[in-house]
């Protein structure tokens, strides 16, 4: 057997997308708040697009120029990539995914500044995601869960993180608001690519909503998901269903904690849709003995280190795969960022490479971690 198992440390607090991934693959969030694979948590491209965005539209109304404040907040994430993800040096900006659009709805929303709420709907979802994610993902260089801050101010609450000590609950609610007396919970969606109101979306807004009723004292009467058109579609909201949704957090929470103490498992469920872009898929045991139809598109694989043909930063190895099975065997790797002193007999997991014939090469997003 090859790979390794989560063992992640207790969170004081779960956020809902740490929820919504044990749901989907209990192993990925066990893996999230392990702090072992700390260094697998770098930040993307595409969580640092939209933290750029974000640091942005805070500062929308200033009076600061537009082209100023991007370009230095541009540059600031790209330093800081640099920094994560070194020896490799990440591409400019420019070349980021998504780059050139963000910047464009952004430059519009901060140019219009009087509809400050509207800016949670110009940014889309997947920026938007990458940002929440990065600012809640225990262990990264965001939030760290676990150490409350004051609760927010009156409403409207903007993206707002708020942490609910009674439900052991942190999140970034998109906007909190009264209308006319009522509490409203609004989660804004812009993609195509999932149902508007599926599952997930349903249970995150639920949890959203018990942090707002344990913050305000009383409990939200509308849960709305609007859409880029403007179109809203109301979750219901029913107080047993808010309950429900705060007592599968516990449930995730408490078997996050057991396997912190290595009373439980966090099994590894491999599938194609939920393994592509998963970081820890080189070193995820239930990932490496998958078959290939169960694994995702983007290379990963666990090597034994045969021979340290090259010196330097970024070595030249020829090694054994030993896992997934159906490409065991010898290869080349270069361009992978191994330390320096790497050891002959040493197992290593990696994952975002190319392989072809019997040769792997790293780019600067590939990520490797020792195993065992
Ligand atoms: S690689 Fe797949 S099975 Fe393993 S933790 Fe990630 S999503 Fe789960």
């Amino acid at each position: 057997m090859i790979g390794l198992k989560p063992r992640p440390k207790a969170p004081e607090f779960i956020s809902p997308s740490v929820v919504v991934a044990f749901e989907a693959c209990p192993a990925k969030a066990g893996f999230r708040l392990d702090p072992e694979l700390a260094t697998l948590r770098r930040t993307g491209p595409a969580a640092a697009v939209g933290c750029i965005a974000h640091e942005v539209l805070a500062a929308a109304g200033t009076g600061e120029p537009f082209g100023d404040v991007w370009s230095a907040a541009a540059e600031r994430w790209y330093l800081r990539l640099a920094e994560e993800w070194a020896p490799a040096t990440p591409p400019r900006p420019e070349q980021w995914q998504n780059w050139a659009l963000t910047r464009e709805r952004v430059r519009i929303q901060y140019e219009a500044v009087s509809a400050v709420v509207s800016a949670t709907v110009l940014v889309t979802d997947d920026v938007r995601t990458a940002w929440r994610e990065h600012e809640v993902s225990a262990g990264g260089k965001g939030v760290v869960l676990g150490k409350p801050v004051a609760q927010p101010g009156p409403l409207p609450w903007v993206e707002r993180k708020i942490y609910d000590q009674q439900n052991g609950l942190m999140g970034i609610p998109d906007l909190v608001e009264d209308r006319d007396g009522s509490v409203v919970v609004v989660d804004h969606k812009t993609g195509l690519a999932k149902p508007i109101a599926g599952p997930e979306a349903k249970l995150q807004l639920r949890l959203y909503a018990a942090m707002v009723r344990t913050a305000l004292g009383r409990a939200p009467v509308r849960l709305e998901i609007r859409d880029g058109a403007g179109d809203v579609t109301r979750v219901e909201g029913e107080p047993e269903l808010i309950d429900d949704a705060v007592n599968r957090a516990r449930a995730a929470r408490e078997a996050i904690a057991a396997a912190g103490r290595g009373e439980h498992e966090l099994v590894g469920l491999p599938d194609p849709g939920r393994c592509t872009g998963c970081p820890y898929r080189g070193v995820c045991r239930a990932y490496l003995e998958a078959p290939e139809s169960d694994r995702a598109l983007g290379r990963a694989f666990a090597f034994e280190v045969l021979e340290v043909a090259v010196e330097g930063p970024r070595h030249g190895v020829r090694a054994s795969v030993m896992a997934p099975n159906d490409i065991a065997g010898e290869t080349w790797i270069t361009g992978f960022p191994f330390p320096d002193g790497v050891a002959v007999g040493s197992l290593w997991g990696a994952a975002g490479f190319e392989l072809l014939r019997g040769h792997a090469r790293g780019h600067w997003t590939t990520l490797l971690h020792p195993l065992g």
